[in-house]
């Protein structure tokens, strides 16, 4: 099972032109559906750990559950802890070996948010671990935190080339016109703003409520430095969509490998779709080769 760093995931993905699907899990099912994908694809791929499987199951079984599938695949696997507003939290998953981790602070100030996401990073260095900040607001609402849409701020190129300058993160999730949940309307990122955020701040960008993007915006987005998609809930929309099309037709099936299956398939085709819209089917092998990344 070749577990990868997020920074040398992002990077091969950064240089090549390509994004990585950062598919969110909540059980056994959908964590295999995600590896299912990625492995049919051959694709390199990242795992999140959201605050609310973290409430639900718990972060450590999270991480032990993904390791223990993982280890029947082939292809580069990062598994990544999303959204963490606590330190506290952000690095206990450092300590469990998470490849990657998320610190947000874009609630906080912004001298609260550079100075604890540099001390999350330099912990995430020190042991060969990605990790990601995020500096202006991102829209709609996600994992209980909501962001009033009026308050959902585009990130300034200022203040981003401020923020990698005082943290030295290793990729940035930005605001440019996506918003977690389910839009209301079609969105229409802000290409103008991405472009000179990426060139100023030279590092793979992270884009946020992935979910329904027009392919085209998605698209544009990576040829812009876009390098890691963020995916939740089209992924759960797919999930719940199966399961209740196996309940509606088997009302009296409570054989539950049945109708969680039904869900676990139903999202591993969105996850496949995701990673043809991307770009990153087929680039594992070129990914391990060129990185010589050690077998664990
Ligand atoms: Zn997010």
């Amino acid at each position: 099972m070749p577990f990868v760093d997020g920074k040398t995931l992002l990077t091969h993905a950064y240089e090549n032109k390509y994004g990585v699907g950062a598919f969110s899990a909540h059980n056994a099912e959908t964590i295999l559906a995600i590896l299912e994908a990625a492995e049919e694809k051959q694709a390199p791929v990242m795992i999140q750990i959201g605050q609310k499987v973290i409430q639900t199951l718990g972060l450590q079984p999270m991480k032990d559950m993904v390791d223990s599938f993982a280890k029947d695949f082939t292809v580069p696997v990062c598994i990544h802890l999303d959204h963490s507003r606590q330190y506290e939290q952000t690095m206990a998953a450092i300590q469990s070996g998470f490849q990657s981790v998320m610190f947000d602070g874009s609630g906080l100030s912004f001298e609260e948010n550079t100075r604890i996401t540099k001390q999350v990073v330099n912990a995430a260095r020190a042991l060969g671990i990605g990790s990601e900040g995020e500096i202006g607001k991102i829209g709609g609402t996600e994992d209980d935190i909501t962001v009033d849409e009026k308050d959902a701020l585009i990130t300034t190129t200022e203040e981003a080339v401020d923020f990698v300058n005082e943290t030295d993160v290793d990729y940035l999730a930005v605001s440019i016109g996506t918003a977690h949940g389910i839009y209301k309307q079609t969105p229409n990122l802000r290409f103008e703003r991405l472009k000179k955020i990426s060139e100023a701040v030279a590092r793979p960008i992270v884009l946020h409520g992935g979910s329904d993007v027009p392919d085209e915006q998605v698209q544009q987005a990576i040829k812009l430095g876009i390098s890691k998609i963020n995916v939740d809930t089209e992924l759960r929309q797919a999930y719940t969509q199966g399961l209740q099309d196996y309940l509606a037709s088997n009302p009296e099936d409570i054989v539950l490998a049945n109708s969680l299956g039904a869900g676990r398939e139903r999202m591993k085709e969105k996850v496949k779709e995701k990673i043809d819209v991307f770009g990153s089917a087929g680039r594992a092998e070129a990914f391990i080769s060129e990185q010589k990344v050690v077998t664990l």
